[in-house]
């Protein structure tokens, strides 16, 4: 889950951290341990009594944490520019704000001032805004175009499972500005080596010829014409085994990457191209292959 997982990607101080500083602490306890006289065991058991009773006990941590929460609430949804007019659900929100204050405040051994919460969020903001963005598309069924706006205006990697969902609302929207933004998230972080889609224009098309964010299906003729497939194919049949070009008359398709082509079952294919296309070969095509065969037969 992402929530699980998105406050280890955060790059922190480790010098300075209080769970490092407390780490070192218990390690100089542990240590002192071994060297007791029976003098310092007293002294020991004092200051451990004191912890104790200084030790929060599960419901007063609730009780900071609410606390904080109240304090941040409002300063928090300023800093993460989610205003009154993107009009979430106010239990979103405040879902929202009370999961980024607890994370923060689970890195300090003592409770946090307000200050130092907001602190550490300004500097991670970037990484607050995929989170909140995160958690707008697992509440929202339909964002509106103010909530779709700030959805594309700060999800970035985020978006990419949903691309299909946010093109079709945008599309809905007739928001041209936020199609844009998402072509170029979806051509910056999402899968590489795709052929460009005539309808949609998102690097999108899939092995099976069709779109992965708007669904139009292409022919393999497009494909053909995308990759400079007749270029390639001329290089490669001038260029592979007498083998190869066995196998590929016998399945009757090659294969056609960014890199150049193949036979269907080269394992350098996926290695070099991140997608690799099938292309079925024309008559004029086959012919070329066997006369490449014959000619090397007679030159052997
Ligand atoms: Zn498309």
């Amino acid at each position: 889950m992402l929530l699980d997982n998105w406050w280890y990607s955060i790059p922190r101080k480790q010098k300075n951290t209080p769970s490092r500083r407390r780490k070192a602490k218990e390690i100089e306890v542990e240590e002192r341990k071994h060297l007791q006289t029976p003098q310092v065991q007293v002294t020991r058991e004092k200051t451990t009594k004191k912890t104790s009773t200084k030790r929060k006990t599960g419901r007063s941590k609730k009780h900071d944490i609410d606390k904080l929460f109240e304090e941040a609430y409002e300063p928090m949804l300023a800093l993460l520019s989610l205003t009154d007019d993107l009009s979430l659900p106010e239990e979103t929100s405040k879902q929202i704000v009370r999961e980024i204050v607890e994370m923060i405040a689970s890195e300090y051994s003592s409770k946090p001032s307000i200050d130092a919460i907001l602190k550490k969020a300004k500097r991670n903001i970037r990484v607050l805004y995929e989170y909140v963005v995160s958690k707008l598309l697992e509440t929202l069924d339909k964002p509106t175009p103010e909530q779709l706006e700030y959805i594309v205006s700060h999800g970035s990697k985020t978006l990419i499972p949903e691309i299909g969902k946010l093109y079709r609302l945008a599309l809905t929207y007739k928001r041209e500005d936020l199609i844009e933004q998402l072509r170029h998230i979806w051509n910056t972080h999402g899968p590489k080596g795709m052929v460009e889609c005539p309808k949609c224009k998102f690097n999108a098309i899939t092995p099976e010829n069709s779109c992965s964010v708007c669904g139009h299906v292409v022919t393999e003729e497009y494909i053909r014409r995308a990759l400079s497939f007749t270029d390639k194919f001329e290089l490669y049949v001038k260029t592979a085994s007498v083998a190869e070009l066995n196998e590929v008359l016998r399945y009757g398709y090659v294969l056609v990457g960014e890199k150049g082509v193949y036979y269907p079952r080269s394992p350098r294919a996926r290695l070099e191209n991140n997608v690799v296309y099938p292309i079925y070969l024309i008559s004029s095509e086959i012919s070329k292959i066997t006369e490449e065969i014959n000619s090397r037969e007679l030159q052997v």
